[in-house]
């Protein structure tokens, strides 16, 4: 076997990956570093969604119904949400971290906070 990162020769343990401790944390220093530029243009519009979710539902309100148009001329990016939640009678809840939303046939978007 060799270093993942240099390609020495490794001694020792079968299961080991790295010649170093150096070698090791450069991969996983790298590694980090690559996670981070993957996620971060998503992780922005997820963090937006949330935003113009608790900007329409407001602080004080446990739940609010408006027009899909309301959320669309936010800019708001329906196809992304961190998990799903489905109802007994079918009915999925989007959420968005700690927020959540339901589309009606109507057109209209119910937007939650998570009790
Ligand atoms: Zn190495």
């Amino acid at each position: 076997m060799k270093c993942k990162i240099c390609n020495k020769i490794l001694l020792g343990r079968s299961d080991k990956k790295f010649c170093s401790v150096k070698c090791k944390n450069y991969y996983h220093v790298n590694l980090r570093k690559v996670t981070d530029r993957q996620v971060k243009e998503l992780d922005t519009l997820l963090h937006r969604n949330r935003s113009i979710l608790l900007e329409v539902l407001g602080k004080r309100k446990g739940q609010i119904t408006v027009d899909r148009v309301v959320l669309e001329k936010k800019k708001f990016t329906f196809k992304y949400h961190t998990h799903l939640h489905i109802n007994s009678k079918g009915k999925i809840y989007n959420y968005v971290y700690d927020l959540a939303w339901m589309e009606f046939s109507n057109d209209e978007i119910l937007i939650i906070r998570k009790q």
